[in-house]
């Protein structure tokens, strides 16, 4: 029996499956296109909460569960308030994301939704074969999300830490927060020799999400982020709170070729096509990005492989990673310079690869002499 044939397959409705079927969906070139979703979740709860610095209104500004225009940086030796304009910090829960994205797949003729389990993707010549525990799907665009990191961490060559948190968004019982501002970064806790830091994002005076993160290579045990919460929660005061929901996660940050997986019929993406900036972990603002790039390459209608995303920032990356994972306990010192010494408006444009040589040359003469001749071996390495 022949393959259902489609122009393009979605593997995984997640973050980066609906942020490209949305895409898809809102251009009128596609809109004759067949297109198949699978997914094997129902994905219908706050399994995430997704936080990005953007500068104009997104495709998902009426969803958003608040946004700050305001963040402050602490560190043994720097405490900085700053106003983040002309960006705003936001931040998306997952389940309105999630139910936006499905009610428009119900609406759309074109679009299939399959609840399945993907078991593998093949290439079959001009095409790649979907195979499900509900049939074989075909075509010539496949994009997958469904992420496996046996690769990842089977080889040496790349180093990889974790971005890995555990946070509660939680509700106290006196006013504690200020509204309008995040802690985008507190390093004022114990190091413990990795890059540990507090996160908090306040919903109103009362509640707030606060997250013990580290960018490491090794999870802890869930009873050391909280007990790194409690205590962060218990220096600033907070006695009395209740515990709302929590949440967990483990975003792998690496300079991994994942494009060398790509064919001419299938294009990773998100986590698993090594979308994840390298040097933060995040991932949702990467990706809303490289949609918009994919959904203009495939106008051209060029091989999927010929889509190519890296540029001298994924170079950056890489040597920020190797300094980052040789020496970890220095984390924070790495930050601490780059937040002393630059705004944090450049920073942001940085991280979103917007600056322009000179401002990076100026980024990298800002860390210390033996910070320097850290990222120059690591260059060398790299080079030789
Ligand atoms: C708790 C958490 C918080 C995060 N917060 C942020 C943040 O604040 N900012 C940021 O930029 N990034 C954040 N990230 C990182 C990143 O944005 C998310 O992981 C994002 O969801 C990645 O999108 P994705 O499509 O690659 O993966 P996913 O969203 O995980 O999507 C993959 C999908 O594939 C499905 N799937 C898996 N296996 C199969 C299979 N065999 N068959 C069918 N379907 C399958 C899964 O069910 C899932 O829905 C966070 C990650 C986590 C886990």
């Amino acid at each position: 029996m022949e393959n259902p044939v489609f122009d393009y397959i979605i593997c995984g409705g997640g973050g980066s499956g609906l942020l490209l079927l949305y895409a898809l969906s809102e251009d009128p070139f596609f809109s004759k296109k067949d297109i198949l979703l699978i997914e094997k979740e129902s994905k219908n709860t706050n399994d995430r909460t997704w936080s990005f610095w953007e500068k104009k209104e997104g495709a998902f500004e009426g969803l958003l569960e608040k946004k700050w225009d305001t963040a402050n940086f602490l560190s043994s030796s720097v405490s900085l308030d700053f106003e983040l304009a002309p960006y705003q910090y936001k931040m998306l829960r997952s389940k309105g994301f999630y139910k936006t994205c499905h009610e428009k797949i119900e609406r759309q003729k074109n679009i299939q939704y399959l609840s399945a389990k993907i078991t593998s993707i093949t290439n079959e010549g001009i095409t790649s074969k979907v195979s499900t525990n509900k049939g074989f799907f075909s075509s010539k665009n496949v994009f997958n999300s469904v992420f496996d990191p046996t690769a990842l961490y089977n080889q040496k060559k790349y180093p990889v830490l974790k971005q890995h948190f555990i946070g509660w968004f939680i509700k106290t019982k006196s006013e504690q927060f200020d509204p309008n501002k995040i802690l985008f970064m507190d390093f004022n806790i114990e190091q413990k020799k990795e890059t540990r830091f507090l996160y908090v994002l306040p919903l109103d005076s009362k509640n707030a999400l606060v997250e013990y993160t580290l960018f490491s290579a090794n999870l802890l045990e869930k009873k050391e982020y909280e007990e790194g919460i409690q205590s962060y929660l218990k220096n600033q005061g907070i006695i009395e709170y209740e515990i709302k929901e929590k949440e967990q996660g483990n975003i792998p940050m690496s300079s991994f070729p994942f494009d060398q997986f790509n064919t001419s019929s299938l294009l990773n993406i998100g986590t698993a096509g090594g979308w994840t900036k390298a040097s933060t972990g995040f991932t949702f603002m990467n990706t809303t990005r490289n949609v918009s790039k994919v959904v203009s390459f495939l106008k051209t209608g060029k091989p999927l492989n010929r889509f190519n995303i890296k540029n001298r920032f994924s170079f950056y990356d890489l040597l920020f990673l190797d300094v980052l994972f040789k020496y970890n306990s220095q984390g924070s010192k790495l930050f601490e310079r780059m937040f002393e010494k630059n705004t944090p408006l450049t920073i942001f444009r940085f991280l979103d690869e917007k600056t322009s040589f000179v401002e990076e040359l100026r980024i990298a003469s800002s860390f210390s002499l033996r910070q320097i001749s850290w990222f120059l071996m690591a260059l060398i390495r790299r080079l030789f």
